[in-house]
Order: C-alpha cells, then structure tokens, then sequence
C-alpha cells in the first residue's frame, strides 16, 4: 500500500497519546513555553482514568500523600470545585468530570489537540526520531517536533514503531497482568445498599454505622472473612456467578453522583498479550456479557439495586501492565522494594506492588531497605536507550515488570508525565534540571 501523507504537523513538542501521563505532559509542557500537538486515538482525554473508568487515585504511601505534581494539583482543585473529586486516603473522582476538565485546561494553554487520530508509524534516523506517522479520516499525516517527542501511549507505541527495543509482560513468562473491564451503575440506592451492607457485617452490638458520603468495598476469593463472602460463595453455587466473577470484586462510590457506583471488575486472569486486538475484542464481547451476568446478581442478592441500570461500559479495556520501553535506566524490582534513591529523581513514591493474579515477588529481593521509605524514580527511566528526543511518560517507562506494578498508579503516572512535557519543553536530559522545575511551578514530594 502506497502511504500518501496529506499533511505535515510540527510543534516543538509532540506528545503522543492523551491519557493519564499524556494530558499532564502536553500541559506541563505549554505552561513551560512549548508550541505542543497531542495525538489522541480517542475523542477525548484521560485514558485509562477516564475511557477506562480507574475512577480512585491511589495513595501515594508517601506522608501527606503528595501528587508530585504542580499539574496534578490544579487537577484536583479543578475538581474539587464542581464536586468531582473526595478524599479518603486514595481519592474518587468522576471520569466524565475529568475529561471536561483536561479539554478546558488544553483549550487555555492553546494546546493543539487531534483527536481521533491513530499513531501508527514513526521514522528514525541515528540516534533521532524525525516524525510520527498518524492515520485519521482525512488521511495520514506526519508529526514533527522541533524539540521532543513524548511517546505516552501506555504501550509506548512509537518506541515499537521506530523499532526500538521494549519488553512485556513478567521476564520469565512474558505474560501480562490481568487486566479488567470496568463499568458503572446508576439509579442505584446508595442508602439502602449501605444498609445491606451494614446488616451483613453483624457488628458486635448490631449496631448499624452511618454511611459515609463516599465510601468503597471489595473481595476475592482469599477473604473468607468479607461479610459478603457467603453471598458470592452461594451465587457460584447456584450458578447465578462464576468463579472468576468472585475472585476480584470491588466498587466504589462517584463523588457528584449520589445513585452511581463505579465497579474495577469484571477481571480477566486469561489474557497473556493486552497487546493483542483479538485478546482484547474478546474482553469486550464477554466483559458485556459478565457485567449483566454482576447486574442480575446485584437485583438478586443485594438490596438497593432494584432500579439499577448500567451507566458506562469501559470502552477502553482496563491494561494494567503492557510493553515497557528500553531506557538509558530500567527501574528495576529491587530499587523499588529497597527505597533506592538517585541523583535525577524526578518522582517519589512508597505505593505497593500490585500484580493481580500473582504471588507478590518481593521475597526475591534481598538487602536492607532505605531509611527513608519511599523509592525514586530517575529521569534516565524515561530516556528511550540511545535517542536525544524521544522519551516515555506513563504505565511504558523503562522498569522491571515488578516495579512497573507499583510505577503504574495515576499519581505517579501523572508526575512522569509532568516530568516527561518539562523536558521536552526545555530541550533538557537533564532530570535535575526537569525535577528543579517541576518544583518552581509547585510540585510536591
Ligand atoms: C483495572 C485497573 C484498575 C486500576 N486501578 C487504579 C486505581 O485504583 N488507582 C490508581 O491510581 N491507578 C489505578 N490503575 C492504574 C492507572 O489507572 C494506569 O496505570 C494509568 O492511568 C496509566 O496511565 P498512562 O498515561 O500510562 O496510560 P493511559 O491513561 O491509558 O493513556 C494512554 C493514552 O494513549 C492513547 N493511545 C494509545 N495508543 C495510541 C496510538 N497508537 N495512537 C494514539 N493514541 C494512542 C490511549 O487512547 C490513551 O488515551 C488501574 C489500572 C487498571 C487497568
């Protein structure tokens, strides 16, 4: 097939991919002076923390939990004033919020933004990448930057275009970490279903405890103790669930939307390339399938579900972990379990590592931990291995699969993309220099 390229672009940043990393980088990026262009495959931003519905920030483990992030604050405070954000100890938020709230910040910063626009190739000479190749309904096209690229794609796409070297999945087994389709309810009676809850867990005086605004719960196989446990238990049994079904569930409530509840499930433990678009259809086709398999449980077993109906589909599968870039440093498990600092760090934290569906790995790792309890992540893990304008931001930094498990919460996703647009702005590798920036805008540790 002839590529016939229709159109050139050309900024001094271009940031690929307009997700959780991406939409802070392109931001970061114009406060700090850049013309920047943002590639996005979808009609809007947020990635994974919108499209994919990851409704919680996590907790940072880092005292005070600090965003590490000028960008990510003013985030917050942006949703904080139209009621689409709480905080209990990791944060709820509304997606669709946030999606309005990232294209307003963009249109300020006169960010060009093209939306449904696929990357699908790039074109490297040396040690340089010279352009993205994208394909949307008027044709291909091809980006320039006259700085940086910024490749946060979560499965750092242009990395693999350009033929540059990446790695997947664990290092034994190349396998992927599940990943899951996430949904949302509404007409849902919160109160009632607060109640049922209240009533399942017999505290010890039959006291009933008043419901917090917001509030979250979950459970899996291993927590015989959950009062819901039985409930699931006999669901399976009466085939009304599936194993699978019970071995990761958990809600939470969605600030601003008193009838909603948001739903990380159901999950899938049977896919080893998230890569893979027929891996990935079939979530879809069957992840529709289990959340109405979830609903007609809830209407069941549960009270204040009688009117629920299903609000969102995530039309994004939610990857927790894909392809990892090759970088000038690969964070590895040991530096994140042992607190290890650096001399370029650029973001802090002491969130766990999280793989689903996998015994913890930390047993490997041996030696004292640090004093002070946090682990850094260097700027060189964000410098794709041997190219002066091409850096990652997002889930796909240079890091060990064990790492990236706990690299890949939204937070620090944010940091690296702030991270990641400073010095693509800038024209730096210097990670000093991005960190000492990051902090005059604001950014806490
Ligand atoms: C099920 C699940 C539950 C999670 N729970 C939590 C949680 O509770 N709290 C928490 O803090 N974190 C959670 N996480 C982790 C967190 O949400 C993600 O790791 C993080 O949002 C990833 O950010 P990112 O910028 O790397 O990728 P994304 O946010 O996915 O952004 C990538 C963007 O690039 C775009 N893109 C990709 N390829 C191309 C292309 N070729 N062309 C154009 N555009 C492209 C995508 O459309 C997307 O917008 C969870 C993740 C999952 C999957």
């Amino acid at each position: 097939m002839n590529i016939d390229i229709k159109k050139t672009y050309q900024a001094d940043v271009v940031v690929c991919g307009a997700g959780t990393a991406g939409a802070v980088a392109a931001i970061a990026a114009a406060d700090a002076g850049a013309s920047v262009i943002m590639i996005e495959q979808f009609g809007s931003a947020g990635g994974t923390s919108t499209l994919g519905l990851v409704t919680p920030l996590m907790h940072t483990g880092l005292e005070g939990n600090p965003q590490g992030s000028y960008v990510a604050k003013e985030i917050i405070a942006r949703m904080a004033e139209v009621g689409a954000v709480c905080e209990r100890g990791s944060s709820f938020f509304d997606p669709m919020m946030l999606t309005v709230i990232l294209d307003e910040m963009f249109l300020e910063r006169k960010i060009r933004v093209l939306y449904h626009t696929t990357i699908v190739g790039a074109e490297k000479t040396g040690n340089r990448l010279n352009k993205v190749i994208v394909y949307n309904k008027s044709g291909f096209a091809e980006v320039k930057a006259n700085h940086m690229f910024v490749d946060a794609t979560a499965d750092c796409d242009v990395v693999v275009h350009a033929g540059l070297p990446f790695m997947q999945g664990h290092e034994e087994t190349h396998i992927n970490q599940p990943c899951s389709l996430r949904y949302m309810l509404e007409n849902v009676d919160v109160d009632a279903f607060w109640q049922y809850l209240e009533e399942k867990r017999q505290r010890p005086h039959g006291e009933i405890l008043p419901r917090p605004k917001n509030f979250d719960d979950g459970l899996g196989l291993n927590n015989e103790k959950h009062a819901l446990y039985n409930v699931f238990v006999e669901a399976v049994e009466k085939g009304d669930l599936t194993r699978e079904d019970h071995a990761y569930w958990q809600f939470f409530t969605v600030p601003g939307r008193p009838d909603c509840l948001a739903f990380n499930c159901p999950e899938f433990f049977d896919v080893p390339d998230v890569t893979d678009a027929e891996q990935l259809s079939r979530v879809q086709l069957e992840g529709k399938l289990r959340v109405m398999r979830f609903l007609r449980f809830y209407k069941k077993y549960f009270k204040g579900f009688e009117n629920a109906t299903v609000s969102m589909i995530a039309p994004m599968v939610g990857i927790r972990e894909g392809r990892r870039a090759v970088t000038e440093h690969v964070l590895t498990a040991s530096e994140a379990i042992r607190w290890k600092k650096f001399d370029d760090a650029v973001v802090r934290s002491n969130y766990p590592v999280d793989v689903h569906g996998y015994m913890l790995r930390n047993e490997h790792i041996e030696g004292e931990k640090d004093a002070l309890p946090y682990y850094e992540i260097p700027f060189r893990a964000l410098v794709v291995k041997d190219m002066e304008n091409l850096l990652v931001a997002g889930r796909c930094i240079g890091t060990e699969f064990v790492a990236q498990a706990s690299v890949r919460i939204i937070p620090t996703c944010r940091a690296l993309g702030e991270a990641a647009g400073i010095a693509a702005a800038l024209n730096t590798l210097d990670g000093k220099i991005v960190r000492a920036e990051m902090e005059k805008k604001g950014a806490e540790y």
